[in-house]
């Protein structure tokens, strides 16, 4: 099936739902409209081709116009956004068609061994006396509300969303000033070496304080400075920040000579032929040998990687900064890279300790995660350490270096001199 005409299929969607709404009588259920995403669009042009996003985004309309059958409507709104009208449904009714839509879509064929294709839906069941215009408004906070939360999601629209969504836009306005304006702040957190206690080297965290909202979580800036574009200058600022206080450490304390900082990367970054040369330039301004950086980098930028990544990847190496894996176990579960890849070390993500403690299954998976990245040449490096238990057995099972609340929480710079000056307290070091 051909791309539909998207202009005249969204007006035939608004009319119907104004029809619809004009007015529920009691003998109906209102009508519901889904607004749907399809997750990744991006990746499937760049790395499929134009045409292959084209014949994925048709079999997209026809899985929701199968799916919709004879109770509504389905149209393409944007190149990788539909709308499904359900002139008189329950919101469960909507919901379940939402999940037969994903059913649907995850069947298409993508044409390649690469991710399954998804889609995000918001529900919005309408009301009496709402606007057209305001009920697909809404559908479309829901549809936020999904996307933020990741892919794949079905959210329904509850009035809380706007709230949500006013804060989310404050953010997205005020975030490339914070980043330009220098007003993101770094935050060192200890990675330690679990049988001496010596604090081997710090990772650096980025941190926001806004004016109004407080402290926002780099978990939720990080992403939309990658979706505004302005990720690879917030990780230039941390890496400026993160080896000036290395060489003021340097200077004025007594570390040991392996000491390094670890900085995060955001994956889009190694696609940039000059990344290298950035980073050459950031240690030569702060006066820091490179074996004294280690570059933090996630699985999906090995695993989405092509020829330029390998390339960054080895001309970092041949620089002499290190290279770590980040939260290595989750998302993707290609392992074979580890033996490729010119990395040092493998970042295990606190989520594989789950219950250590008490689970034996747990802590036998997790020696074979351990002895897998130390059979491929590299340290393994355990995230997410929070009690002494857990430190325990992680000694025994003969993992080297840690990093976690049990030690340290990320400190600001005072705080995190005083610790390298006085070391960990005994307590904690065994
Ligand atoms: P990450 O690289 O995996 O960083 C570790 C996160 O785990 C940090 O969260 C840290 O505060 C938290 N953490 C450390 N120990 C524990 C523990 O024992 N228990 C628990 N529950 N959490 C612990 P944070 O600082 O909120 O950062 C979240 C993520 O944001 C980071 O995950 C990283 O992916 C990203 N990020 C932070 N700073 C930067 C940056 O400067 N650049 C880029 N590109 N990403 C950054
Ligand atoms: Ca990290
Ligand atoms: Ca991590």
């Amino acid at each position: 099936m051909p791309p539909l005409v998207w202009q005249d299929r969204s007006r035939e969607v608004l009319r119907a739902l104004e029809s619809a709404l004009d007015p529920i009588g009691p003998d109906r259920e209102p009508p519901a409209m889904l607004l749907v995403s399809l997750d990744s669009f991006n990746w499937v042009t760049y790395n499929l081709g134009l045409t292959e996003g084209d014949r994925i985004v048709a079999e997209v309309l026809r899985t929701l116009s199968e799916a919709v059958g004879q109770h509504g409507l389905a149209a393409q709104l944007d190149r990788d956004e539909f709308a499904v009208l359900l002139p008189n449904a329950t919101v469960a009714q909507a919901r379940r068609l939402a999940g037969a839509i994903q059913r649907g879509v995850r069947n298409i064929d993508s044409g390649v061994s690469g991710p399954i294709l998804s889609v995000s839906i918001g529900v919005r069941g309408a009301e009496a006396g709402q606007a057209a215009n305001t009920v697909i408004r809404e559908a479309g906070v829901a549809l936020d509300a999904a996307k933020a939360e990741g892919r794949g999601l079905v959210k329904v629209f509850e009035p809380f969303m706007l709230h949500a969504l006013q804060i989310h836009r404050t953010i997205i306005s005020d975030l490339t000033d914070a980043i330009r304006g220098g007003r993101i702040g770094v935050a060192y957190q200890p990675i330690v070496d679990l049988h001496s206690g010596r604090i081997e080297g710090v990772e650096v965290l980025a941190r926001w304080t806004h004016p109004a909202l407080g402290s926002v979580r780099p978990d939720e800036f990080i992403p939309l400075a990658e979706d505004l574009g302005v990720a690879g200058e917030l990780d230039r600022h941390v890496l400026a920040t993160a080896l000036g206080q290395l060489k003021a450490w340097q200077e004025s304390l007594d570390l040991p000579d392996s000491f390094t900082v670890s900085v995060n990367i955001t994956p889009a970054e190694l696609q940039h032929f000059e990344f290298i040369e950035q980073v050459r330039h950031a240690l030569d301004d702060a006066g820091v040998e490179p074996r004294h950086l280690t570059l933090e980098l996630t699985e999906a930028s090995f695993v989405a990687g092509d020829d330029v990544d390998a390339y960054s990847l080895h001309g970092l190496r041949k620089l002499g900064v290190g290279l770590d894996i980040d939260d290595f176990g989750t998302g993707y579960s290609s392992i074979s890279y580890l033996r490729r890849l010119p990395v040092t070390r493998a970042k295990i993500d606190r989520s594989l300790l789950g219950n250590l403690v008490e689970d034996v299954g747990q802590r036998r998976f997790l020696n074979a995660v351990v002895n897998l990245v130390t059979a491929c040449g590299l340290s393994a490096v355990i995230e997410g350490i929070e009690t002494a238990e857990q430190a325990e057995i992680l000694r025994r099972l003969g993992a080297t270096l840690g990093q976690g609340y049990y030690f340290s929480r990320p400190l600001p710079a005072d705080a995190m001199t005083e610790l390298l000056v006085s070391g960990l307290p005994s307590a904690v070091v065994r």
